[in-house]
């Protein structure tokens, strides 16, 4: 029924685009507040920050996968606004000795990076070498060595350059038409709703399927986006920048059982030191909200002897938080949300206590 489909697109297009415009509007009031010294900022200790892709803005009108992607000008922006109120640039295995030693109006920033793009070489790098800021960046193996696919991205350009596409997700196949805007964003959000699955393996495979099946190769899109292990090898040489791991096959590994689990960490974290020579210091979980990494994940990045590991949980760092550095929370430098006023209130901590923020996929 075209009636039933369409009512359907426009509330999946509401959704989404309130999701983000009410969080937007959260900030705008928090920054509004903050900025007549109607809320002081608290005195955090430290904050880590995520990134993903750093890279020019696209005008794209289908780009759901935003939130991801930050342009050079914003980080540059950043940066210097931290600087300049005094946030002290930090390697992110310091940060838990700095939060236990930093004096009363000290504060440290670490820079992190997920998943290995080559737009962090090309873009992020020369804003955090201008700065002279250290910064990691978290490899996934199997994106690196090619033997895993992106699903958010393979999603996202099939539906970009297709009309209909048809994919299996686990137990129900679905055909969507994919003329118009509104009708990617809807398959797009359809689909990824479904990805909180049980078997992640079978629900990428089914992607990846769809994506052949529409003449488009799911590991040339991993090519095209990610550094391979050369590419690692030579940017690792660079001093201000340090590899981290970030698993093999970049699962959830709250749903993953025990063996599986604990391989993703081992292997990803010997493959690590396969590029760089040294056992990495600092890992990330993929996901990395609360539904991704909890106690057990913890403990098994502790077992592997990391200093660090880091969640996409939100939030600041207290003192408290150098007494469990394998759960350390993060702040997401968002593309919907490229203005410094933004990460100033960020930095007020106001928005993390937002259900609507915790749960944006920051
Ligand atoms: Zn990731």
């Amino acid at each position: 029924m075209p009636t039933r489909l369409k009512l359907e697109h426009i509330q999946s297009m509401t959704r989404r685009t309130a999701k983000w415009l009410a969080i937007r509007g959260g900030l705008e009031a928090v920054a509004l507040a903050a900025g007549v010294g109607l809320v002081r900022c608290p005195k955090s200790k430290g904050v880590i920050f995520t990134l993903h892709q750093v890279r020019p803005a696209s005008n794209s009108r289908f780009a759901p996968n935003t939130h991801l992607a930050v342009t050079p000008e914003f980080l540059d922006n950043t940066i210097k606004m931290l600087l300049s109120q005094g946030w002290t640039p930090a390697r992110l295995d310091d940060i838990p000795r700095l939060l236990e030693e930093a004096g009363p109006d000290e504060r440290f920033m670490a820079f992190t990076l997920d998943d290995g793009y080559r737009d962090n070489l090309e873009y992020a790098h020369p804003v955090f070498r201008k700065h002279e800021i250290p910064y990691t960046v978290f490899v996934a193996s199997g994106f690196a060595d090619r033997s895993r696919s992106m699903w958010w991205i393979t999603l996202e350009e099939m539906l970009a350059s297709r009309d209909k596409i048809t994919v299996k997700m686990c137990e129900e196949e679905r055909t969507f038409q994919t003329r118009t805007t509104l009708e990617k964003y809807a398959a797009y959000d359809y689909i990824s709703d479904r990805f909180d699955v049980k078997d992640e393996d079978m629900f990428v495979a089914g992607i990846d399927d769809a994506a052949r099946r529409a003449g488009i190769e799911p590991l040339d899109i991993v090519d095209r986006e990610i550094l391979d292990e050369g590419g690692l090898r030579n940017f690792s040489s660079e001093p201000l920048v340090m590899l981290g791991a970030h698993s093999v096959t970049h699962i959830n590994l709250a749903r993953a059982n025990n063996t599986r689990m604990k391989s993703e960490i081992s292997i990803s974290t010997e493959h690590v030191e396969s590029l760089t020579g040294a056992k990495p210091s600092s890992f990330a979980y993929p996901y990395g909200n609360q539904d991704a990494a909890c106690k057990r994940e913890f403990e098994a990045a502790a077992d592997v002897g990391y200093a660090v590991a880091v969640t996409t949980r939100p939030g600041l760092l207290e003192r408290e938080d150098a007494e469990k550095p394998m759960a350390l929370p993060r702040v997401s430098l968002n593309g919907y949300h490229q203005k410094t006023r933004y990460v100033k209130a960020l930095l007020t901590g106001i928005p993390f206590n937002w259900a609507s923020y915790r749960t944006a996929g920051q």
